[in-house]
């Protein structure tokens, strides 16, 4: 694979019971981040993994129903985290940005995507139709959040399903295939079925030579990964399908088994992402 640089960077978090994300967890509220992938490629410029919260999350959700998920999942966004302040203290130049990769279409993902709107956009084709499905209601209970997806995003998308299948390198196995969407082996989406309609991850090597499986929604923690330890059929079954989601934990429990090189990434897990800057993880 053609190499990468990856920043694993937090851009707002969110806080909900601990329980609601791993079988047998803590009642009391957890602050979990929403981290953004920087994914600097050496000739194509830089390309965003999702998008963290943004200040557009909290005008989104200001109506009723909408507000529902605002007070079911209570948001923190500093001013540290608005989308030009961002950018600059993580040094991404905003001219750089060459396109977003969307893992799946909750607002905690997409909520930047008016600063991105403009520039190529690679999603799943399901996770899309079901954003745009009628129905604002169900929408929201299920964390998606229109409003947040610019229109023109429908008509530039270009999906994860068209684009060509291609070997993953060993590191990954179990994960056989990925799909090539620059056609150059660089960035290549994993599906990862379960959370929702059309969620996936993105498979990579970092220029320091480390395979990373970046795995956003799969599992909220490298715990529930190492643990086997899924969520409560609750959370699972409420947002998408239990059953799909618990195989999809298995092989993340395999890879991380079989390959101890692999960095595996949740989009909500603190301790990995400081694992992976090499931070100390006494916090
Ligand atoms: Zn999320």
């Amino acid at each position: 694979m053609i190499r990468v640089d990856l920043q694993w960077i937090e851009r707002g978090s969110c806080s909900h019971p601990e329980a609601m994300t791993i079988g047998g967890g803590s009642l009391c509220a957890t602050r979990f981040p929403a981290l953004v992938g920087v994914i600097r490629h050496p000739s194509r410029g830089i390309f965003l993994f999702d998008t963290g919260y943004d200040p557009a999350f909290i005008a989104a959700t200001r109506p009723f129903p909408e507000r529902f998920y605002r007070w079911t999942t209570p948001v923190r966004i500093g001013a540290g985290e608005e989308w030009r302040a961002w950018l600059a203290a993580n040094d991404v130049a905003e001219a750089e940005i060459a396109g977003t990769i969307l893992s799946h279409f909750h607002g905690d993902h997409v909520a930047g995507m008016a600063h991105l709107a403009d520039r190529p956009v690679w999603c799943a084709r399901a996770g899309l139709a079901q954003l745009r499905r009628p129905g604002r209601l169900a929408r929201v209970r299920q964390g998606l959040l229109s409003a947040l997806v610019p229109p023109q995003v429908d008509a530039k998308a270009r999906f994860f399903e068209d684009a060509p299948a291609r070997a993953l390198p060993s590191a990954f196995t179990p994960f056989a295939e990925g799909r090539d969407i620059l056609g150059d082996g660089s960035l290549l989406a994993v599906e990862l079925p379960g959370h929702c309609a059309g969620h996936w991850g993105l498979a990579l090597t970092t220029e320091a030579g480390q395979p990373v499986l970046l795995a956003a929604d799969a599992v909220w923690s490298g715990r529930s990964i190492a643990e086997r330890r899924p969520p409560p059929r609750l959370t699972t079954a409420l947002l998408g399908d239990t059953r799909r989601y618990r195989q999809t934990l298995d092989l993340l429990s395999q890879a991380a088994a079989g390959n101890r090189e692999l960095a595996i990434l949740p989009s909500h897990c603190a301790a990995s992402a400081r694992a992976f800057r090499g931070e100390d993880d006494t916090g």
